[in-house]
């Protein structure tokens, strides 16, 4: 799968304090097809997530006002689902399962190859047209569920349903 080709771009928010960390790998991802919206500080991020709709979050830990463990708490409060990655330096983290318990999905150790951030965020943008495809459409055998219209189709001809037998 490609992501640069995807009709609508996948939106990121890049919590990062360090700029010249933050403004570089922004620039690439952009350069990659991505949305993103980079914000410098906890307070921030936060502000930018309960604005707008985020595909996936990357966060960094050590960060002023709000730490990203905590924003990632808070963010899971009011969103189960939007992939979260953490980033972390070395010794940042005591313990790796931190991250987990706060709700990330998944981490990288600074400093990372841009390489590895993509393979990653490729594993998630995979997972979640996945999950768009099983939400709309089910297919067994020559019998064909779509949930959107609730509509049943047997080997391309519409099976009539009530409401009740969908
Ligand atoms: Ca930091």
């Amino acid at each position: 799968m490609d992501i640069s080709t995807q009709q609508n771009p996948v939106r990121i928010l890049f919590v990062e304090d360090e700029p010249k960390l933050g403004a570089s790998v922004r620039k690439e991802l952009i350069e990659q097809g991505f949305d993103v919206d980079l914000a410098y500080d906890g307070r921030i991020g936060e502000s930018l997530f309960k604005s707008g709709e985020y595909d996936l979050i990357l966060l960094d830990i050590n960060l002023p006002h709000i730490n990203g463990l905590e924003l990632c708490r808070r963010f899971r409060e009011v969103n189960r689902d939007v992939p979260i990655l953490m980033l972390t330096a070395l010794g940042e983290l005591d313990d790796k399962m931190e991250a987990f318990s706060a709700g990330a999905d998944d981490y990288l150790v600074k400093p990372f190859h841009l390489r590895e951030l993509l393979a990653r965020l490729k594993v998630f943008m995979k997972r979640r047209q996945l999950n768009q495809q099983f939400e709309e459409k089910l297919t067994i055998s020559d019998l064909e569920i779509d949930f959107s219209a609730k509509s049943v189709t047997r080997a391309g001809k519409a099976i009539n349903l009530t409401a009740k037998e969908f």
